[in-house]
């Protein structure tokens, strides 16, 4: 095996090892999210506490009204029970028993639109629970997946850590250093490899003695442009 082969196999199973650990990132912070879930949550909660205020609302607006029409019971008994005799006092219930008739028009009136109200919330809260359950019932699925997902990700890098290991034995410490070196500086590929004529990392073009180089087994030749290793192929 040559030294640049070597060190390309190593770049193909970081690479693996760097895709594989930023998944895992990335479903961790999904898995941490839960924002969907709260949302929905608290719409809920707010709905079903305006369904409550509603209905409230509703129950006082009966009572004013069985109220009202308790007064004009006992305005009409008063004036039809034959007790009051004077003119003037008959006239005064008269006059009474219609004003608390026209307010028992005006509290009917808050009655239905506390009626209607209620109807609202109830469709609001019916809306707001569903939305709920649908969400919490998405969010549990992809937790499902997600997870499923995480431990085959985890053996992975479980298994390409070990071959990792084993491919860093046969490499020597200056070729492993400058390696690493490389591919901090390199958002992670030190190694490129050579297509036709050309840096398949970088894209420049290679000169004749460097293609011939990249083939030596036992040298490792570096791209003019962007300093990669380079492997022939
Ligand atoms: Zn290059």
């Amino acid at each position: 095996m040559s030294q640049p082969f070597k060190l390309f196999r190593l770049q193909q199973l970081d690479s693996q090892l760097d895709q594989g650990r930023g998944r895992l990132r990335e479903i961790e912070a999904t898995l941490n999210d839960n924002a969907a879930v709260n949302q929905a949550q608290q719409r809920s909660s707010a709905a079903d506490e305006e369904l409550a205020t509603a209905r409230k609302t509703l129950h006082r607006t009966e009572e004013n009204v069985q109220a009202q029409q308790v007064k004009i019971e006992q305005t009409e008994a008063a004036l039809y029970g034959g007790r009051v005799r004077n003119p003037k006092e008959l006239q005064d219930l008269q006059n009474e028993s219609a004003a608390l008739k026209r307010f028992l028009d005006t509290l009917e009136e808050r009655q239905l639109e506390a009626l209607i109200a209620v109807e609202e919330a109830e469709l609001l809260y019916k809306a707001a629970a569903e939305t709920l359950s649908k969400v919490t019932a998405e969010d549990k699925l992809l937790r499902q997946q997600l997870i499923a997902e995480q431990r085959s990700l985890q053996q992975d890098i479980k298994r390409l850590e070990v071959e990792r290991q084993a491919a860093t034995n046969s490499i020597s410490p200056d070729d492993l250093s400058l390696y690493e070196k490389l591919r901090q500086l390199r958002r992670g590929v030190a190694v490129a490899k050579v297509n036709v004529n050309v840096c398949s990392a970088c894209g420049s073009a290679l000169s004749a003695a460097l293609l011939q180089a990249s083939r030596s087994p036992n040298h490792l030749a570096r791209c003019d442009s962007c300093g990669r290793i380079l492997y022939a192929g």
